[in-house]
Formats: C-alpha cells, structure tokens, sequence
C-alpha cells in the first residue's frame, strides 16, 4: 500500500468501515511506515476530540427537551 492510499482509507480504518483485507493492508503500512503512523495518531486523536467535544455540548441540550417533553406528556 502507498501512503496516498493509506490517507484516503484512514478515517474509514478509524470507523471500522474497512473489509478484513483492507484493514490488514492498512495495519502492516503503518507498521512498517513512521509518517503514516503518525497520522494516525493525530487523527485519532482529533477524531476523539470530536466526539468529546459532542458529547459534552449535545447532551445537555438535548436532555432538557426530553425531559421539557417527558413532563408535558405525563403531567402536562
Ligand atoms: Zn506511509
């Protein structure tokens, strides 16, 4: 596999969307392949950020309307 290749199928790789051959290939380039490695890495790692930042902002948003709709349902 080539880096170029290897960048395109990093998120995939990351969501688990890849079949079990293409996820091998991109295992063995990042093991023999300090760049791409690394990309990995950082990307991870913004892709853990994001869900973070998600799971703080939404949730309590989100919280208060179920419960605004919960309240209107059954004591409303
Ligand atoms: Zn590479």
């Amino acid at each position: 596999m080539k880096c170029s290749e290897f960048k395109k199928l990093i998120f995939d790789y990351m969501e688990n969307e890849l079949d079990f051959k293409t996820k091998k290939d991109v295992e063995s380039h990042v093991l023999t392949c300090e760049n791409c490695l690394k990309d990995l890495r950082e990307s991870a790692k913004s892709v853990e950020l994001f869900r973070q930042l998600k799971e703080i902002t939404v949730p309590a948003e989100l919280d208060k309307k179920i419960k605004a709709l919960f309240d209107s349902l059954f004591h409303g």
